[in-house]
């Protein structure tokens, strides 16, 4: 029975009862609280919500049952163990509401600290205190204002203003001057707020507001910037977040009290040492929001060296037990220390490369592991372009290097200003104060972010760490005037549209734009920077997981590339070859003349005249390809778009002939052209006559094509270098189609190729759906497969790319048809069912059948993934991805075939 199985669900576990692999069931921060916990480690005692009880509650819109006895008993026990009762009106047991997922969403979710104080429990806690009711009136205005905002959607600001309120009456900016009895006077404007906001007075009772702080803990997993968060970091929607609920230490009891974040390396560079921020009598969140100016962590042994020694030792042995870079909250309660969170902490790609080479060379991690722990979007990054700085530049402010990147573009003030620019096509940083989670739409549309304030672990770097945007925080020069839409710096005034630039590595602000260069990993790619001879951390990183990741995979890796500058570039990156070479932009150009004379030919004659005439060209243009890629593959894929591509739009041509009646002229060829354009109209140019059909219907342009590669392939062998040609027929449907022109293209390159040596294979590319269900037929007739999943996406969704991404994707996404654009990641269960079929087909008909991808997915990390369990023979992609596409095939054989050494 459904009711019966509930009731004996469990849904609480104790701190005791946990560890670090139950992260789906009790989010990360609970895994890792429990995991802390047993490792002896000073963590406040408390339990955790299952995220189970959170997915039953968002399906049903209640508790599920037998949830609220599991509490209470839980509850009970923290309560015994404490010596204390839940908001007891002498002596209270106050906790914290911690929401905590799987996967860490800074400022996602909602916290309430403090709760159980009401108006008689406050005295209790003052007395508590050694009767300090500053703390205890603080506590409690702390407890209102929070859980106003998080858990009654109360507008923040309005407790923000009364708080200003208070410290302009009292002359002071800083809320430690406020005194108790100014404290107890911000309590009772708060309460007025409240109660003005959700027409009820704040509740006394502490087990409802310790239910009510739960449920809206469940509730924000809904949340908009929770789900704006998720579908950035493609972080799942139906996990559910659990709920955390600890007995509460105080950081707000003096000076000898505080708080503070830790990282064990620098999450910006990968260096080893000590780094976070502290802030001596404080609750956690002040560190965060940047409310008060920090103190490097360095500080605290200064401060309280007891303390400060003793979270040393806990760092270190937390890197030790997780063998990674954690990031740590701890409180100091009067020179007593309390671990309150760790996790493996995020980093920057820079930091992410550094600190899995400096884990090898320590030994806590082998190299397969080392290979896991990076990622192709962090190499990615790694491969955009920096500043390039002469004198000319002078910075105008210098705050933290919290996200590297070199960003330049329009200042904006506002997220939602930041949005419309962007979808008008400008690059924005987004300047602001400091980052809240609502400027999450804004942060996501910026080039990059600038704040004035806040440290290495505000919101906003925290945040565009983990997007990879860049980010410069604290830059204290900065006088922001959000209202006002300007900042002012160094005596200069800089409006809203005016343009900046900001260095995330280095913390640099700049007024105009400043040019940007390769970076290095760009120069070590290229061949200008060797690793061994090379002081730099991250390229030595870079290339031992690199040759770790070539030494492991088995997809091979080619590139997309039309010219002999792109082919030769991507051969510096790693390129093994072409897997498609496109032949359209041979007929551009001053080559356009001829395609016109093709298209209007009249006569068999014209027709083989203009062609005769175009086939030169073409062959000079293959034999600089493959002298390039001397010795590896290149497979030139026959022309493929409609020719109308080619002609002038029928406006254009429509004015052209009637300005050119005007005055008298000839107008026959603008005439005749008008003519084959109205002709050659298609309703749907994307499913017309364009690829193998054009082949079959315009005698002898294949021909020339294959003409044209097959002499040039010659031609650069006499010469002593190696081509590989493999000619590409484009959007066959049918076995037949392909037939007809593999036998036309064999006799040419038979009585071309004659005893040269060369071999030149042929093939097809599989983007029709039809072509990926009949593959085994195809195969009798292709000597290749190369999946086209650009087309095979349109067509298999039945979709024009041009026409959708901009008109719905967004709903679709909103929705969770799809989690991300199948464009962009292979659409595994469907579009990728027929790159399986085709590969299972195709391979069973010829078992020596080469199979590959062109299509943009070939240098997506996810999609590369799927090519390697499907078991293509390789990728292609543009010459910038092909380092990337090289390391998540690597990655894919670590991840997928089990040697993970984790
Ligand atoms: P987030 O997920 O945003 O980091 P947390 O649940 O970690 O939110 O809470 C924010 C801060 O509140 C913590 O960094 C910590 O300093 C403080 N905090 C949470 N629980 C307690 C507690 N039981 N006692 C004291 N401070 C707490
Ligand atoms: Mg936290
Ligand atoms: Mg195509």
């Amino acid at each position: 029975m459904a009711a019966q199985d509930s009731v004996d669900h469990k849904y609480v576990y104790d701190f005791a009862e946990g560890n670090k692999e139950l992260k789906d069931l009790l989010g990360g921060k609970g895994a890792n609280l429990a995991e802390m916990t047993n490792l002896g480690l000073p963590v406040p005692p408390g339990f955790t919500i299952t995220t189970e009880a959170c997915k039953a509650y968002l399906a049903t819109g209640r508790e599920p049952d037998g949830l609220a006895g599991q509490i209470e008993a839980h509850l009970e026990s923290l309560e015994r163990g404490m010596g204390r009762k839940l908001g007891d009106p002498q002596d209270p047991l106050l906790v914290s509401v911690r929401s905590g997922a799987k996967f860490s969403m800074p400022g996602m979710m909602e916290t309430v600290l403090n709760v159980g104080l009401n108006d008689r429990s406050v005295v209790g806690l003052s007395a508590q205190a050694g009767g300090n009711d500053r703390f205890a009136w603080d506590s409690y205005r702390r407890l209102i204002q929070m859980f106003g905002k998080t858990v009654c959607e109360v507008p923040g600001e309005e407790f923000e203003h009364a708080l200003d309120d208070a410290k302009r009456a009292k002359g002071t900016k800083n809320d430690l001057d406020l005194d108790a009895d100014d404290l107890r006077g911000l309590v009772d404007a708060y309460k007025k707020i409240f109660a003005k906001h959700t027409g009820r007075e704040f509740p006394q009772e502490p087990r409802e507001q310790l239910d009510l702080a739960i449920r809206a803990v469940f509730e924000s997993w809904n949340a908009e910037r929770a789900v704006v968060y998720r579908r950035q970091e493609r972080i799942p929607a139906d996990l559910g977040t659990a709920v955390n609920v600890v007995a509460m230490v105080f950081g707000n009891l003096g000076s000898d009290s505080g708080t503070g974040v830790a990282f064990t390396r620098d999450p910006g560079s990968g260096a080893q040492g000590i780094y976070g921020d502290y802030l001596a009598n404080a609750q956690g969140e002040d560190v965060v929001a940047g409310i008060r100016n920090t103190v490097p962590l360095q500080e605290l042994e200064r401060i309280d060296k007891k303390s400060y020694d003793e979270l040393l030792g806990y760092m270190a042995r937390l890197e030790e037990h997780y063998k990674d870079l954690c990031d740590i909250e701890f409180t100091i309660e009067r020179g007593k220390l309390w671990m309150l969170q760790t996790r493996v902490g995020k980093r920057t790609a820079a930091a992410a490369f550094v600190i899995a080479g400096q884990l090898v060379d320590e030994g806590l991690i082998d190299l397969d592991e080392a290979l896991h722990r990076v990622n192709g979007a962090q190499l990615a990054q790694l491969m955009f372009p920096r500043f390039k700085l002469d004198h000319e530049f002078e910075p105008v402010a210098k705050g933290i290097g919290a996200s590297p990147g070199a960003a330049s573009g329009k200042v904006v003030f506002t997220s939602a200003r930041a949005v419309e620019l962007a979808a008008e096509g400008e690059s924005v940083i987004l300047v602001r104060r400091e980052t809240n989670p609502d400027d999450l739409n804004g942060m996501i549309a910026a080039k990059g972010i600038l704040t004035s304030r806040g440290g290495k672990t505000s919101h906003a770097a925290v945040v565009a760490r983990g997007m990879g945007k860049t980010c410069v925080s604290g830059a204290d020069e900065l006088d922001v005037n959000v209202p006002a839409k300007k900042f002012t710096v160094a005596g200069q005034t800089v409006n809203e549209g005016d343009i900046v630039s900001i260095d995330g590595t280095t913390g640099k602000v700049y007024l105009g734009q400043v040019p940007v260069m390769p970076s290095e990993v760009v120069q070590y790619f290229e061949g200008s920077l060797e690793p061994e001879h090379v002081d730099n951390a991250l390229v030595r990183a870079v290339h031992r997981i690199m040759t770790h990741a070539d030494a492991k995979r088995r997809l091979a890796v080619r590139t997309n590339a039309d010219t002999g500058a792109d082919a030769a570039r991507a051969r510096r990156f790693g390129a093994e070859g072409i897997g498609l070479c496109r032949t359209e932009h041979m007929f551009l150009g001053d080559r356009r003349e001829l395609v016109e004379r093709l298209i209007l030919a009249r006569t068999d004659d014209d027709r083989e005249s203009a062609l005769f005439a175009l086939l030169p060209l073409q062959r000079a243009d293959f034999m600089e390809i493959f002298r390039e890629m001397d010795g590896l593959p290149v497979t030139v894929r026959l022309i493929d778009p409609p020719l109308h591509e080619f002609l002038p739009p029928l406006e254009q041509l429509a004015v052209n002939v009637a300005v050119a009646q005007e005055r008298g002229e000839d107008v026959a060829k603008e005439e005749a052209l008008l003519a084959a354009v109205r002709r050659m109209h298609e309703e749907n140019p994307m499913l017309g006559l364009r690829g193998v059909r054009l082949g079959l219907v315009i005698p002898g342009l294949f021909a020339m094509q294959v003409r044209a590669i097959a002499e040039a392939a010659v031609a650069v062998t006499r010469d002593g270098a190696v081509a590989k040609p493999e000619i590409m027929v484009p959007l066959v449907g049918a076995v037949q189609e392909l037939e007809t022109v593999r036998a036309e293209a064999e006799k040419i390159i038979a009585e071309v190729v004659a005893d040269s040596g060369v071999e030149v294979l042929i093939g097809t590319m599989i983007e029709v759906p039809r072509a990926a269900l009949t593959a085994g037929q195809i195969a009798e007739a292709a000597q290749f497969f190369s999946f086209g999943t650009n087309d095979l996406t349109q067509m298999g969704w039945g979709f024009s790319r041009d026409d959708v991404e901009g008109a719905f994707f967004w709903r679709y996404l909103e929705l969770g048809i799809f989690g991300i654009s199948p464009f962009e990641s292979i659409d595994r269960e469907g579009v990728g069912r027929l790159v399986r079929i085709a590969a299972e087909e195709g391979r069973a008909a010829r078992p020596e059948l080469k199979l590959g991808v062109c299509g943009e997915h070939g240098g997506d990390p996810d999609s590369v993934h799927f090519f390697h369990e499907v078991g293509l023979d390789y990728v292609s992609c543009s010459p910038f991805r092909v380092p990337v596409a090289r390391l998540e095939a690597g990655r894919a054989v670590v991840e997928t075939d089990g040697s993970d050494s984790r």
